[in-house]
């Protein structure tokens, strides 16, 4: 059978992923996903030279990024599709993130160096580094044992080297993706603090879509989030998350959206 999947979340070598846009377009294709979104963190890197090798893979790539924001205090991750990659507004906000980022990251690096975990900026790989690639670095390094263990005891939030850093706001992103003509969907709800009131307030934002289905998602919970997109009038998105190796549960194409649903999402 030829379903139709297209996985709305995946993550490349341009942020934190595990493979490059190419290794992730064979995955694809290897697994029947017809349509992929490739969504960095804080970074549309991967475009637009990727479009080529989708196409002559036979695997439909549209534009995709997930923002890193706040809102009253909580971090939220905000998906942008089908904007345009003429636009400016995304790559003004990609290039502030990459400031933040390197702000923090060096914060967290001193804050490890405070602790004998000698890791300097030039031991961490990538194009667009966060904590998971220092906590690669750890591990590689000897410092801890797993990916997780560097988090779990150091790298997560109020762990002993947590940095928060600057932060961006959820409406600023949402104008930024909005700016370029995109929609802006708010990703993996489930993850959220699950908080009724702070909850309503955050979805009273100009989101135009929620992510729905997701990796492992239980099924009740797709369908509380289903609802709400049904009551909020928003589009639909979802997809693995997948990363690679760091995160394996996320198999690529583990979630995904159907054709209708996809043509939705990116105006096809
Ligand atoms: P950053 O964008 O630099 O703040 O890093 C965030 C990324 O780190 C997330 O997208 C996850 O992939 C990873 N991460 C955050 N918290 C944890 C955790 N407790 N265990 C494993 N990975 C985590
Ligand atoms: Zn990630
Ligand atoms: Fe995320
Ligand atoms: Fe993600």
């Amino acid at each position: 059978m030829n379903t139709f999947r297209a996985d709305l979340h995946v993550h490349s070598t341009f942020s934190d992923g595990g493979l490059t846009p190419s290794e992730l377009i064979a995955l694809a294709k290897e697994r029947g996903v017809q349509a992929l979104s490739i969504t960095d963190h804080d970074t549309i890197a991967a475009y637009p030279e990727v479009f080529e090798r989708a196409q002559e893979a036979h695997v439909m790539v549209k534009p995709g990024v997930e923002f890193s924001s706040a809102f009253e205090g909580v971090n939220v991750h905000i998906l942008g599709y089908n904007f345009s990659l003429k636009g400016s507004s995304i790559p003004a906000l990609c290039l502030r993130h990459r400031n933040r980022r390197e702000q923090r990251n060096r914060a967290i690096l001193e804050k490890l160096q405070a602790q004998n975990i000698q890791i300097e900026e030039k031991d961490l790989k990538g194009n667009l580094l966060g904590r998971p690639h220092i906590a690669q670095a750890m591990v590689k390094m000897g410092y801890v044992r797993t990916f997780k263990e560097a988090f779990t005891r150091y790298l997560a939030e109020g762990k002993r080297a947590y940095v928060q850093g600057e932060t961006i706001s959820a409406q600023e992103t949402i104008d930024a993706i909005h700016g370029d003509g995109g929609k802006a969907f708010l990703a993996h709800p489930h993850l959220l603090p699950k908080r009724k009131l702070w909850l309503r307030r955050l979805c009273a934002l100009p989101f135009d879509g929620i992510e729905c289905y997701y990796a492992h998602f239980p099924l009740d919970s797709e369908e509380k989030w289903l609802e709400l997109a049904q009551e909020k009038g928003w589009l639909v998105s979802g997809g693995s998350d997948f990363h690679g190796e760091t995160k394996p549960s996320n198999r690529l194409g583990s979630s995904w959206v159907n054709e209708a649903t996809f043509n939705q999402v990116f105006d096809t």
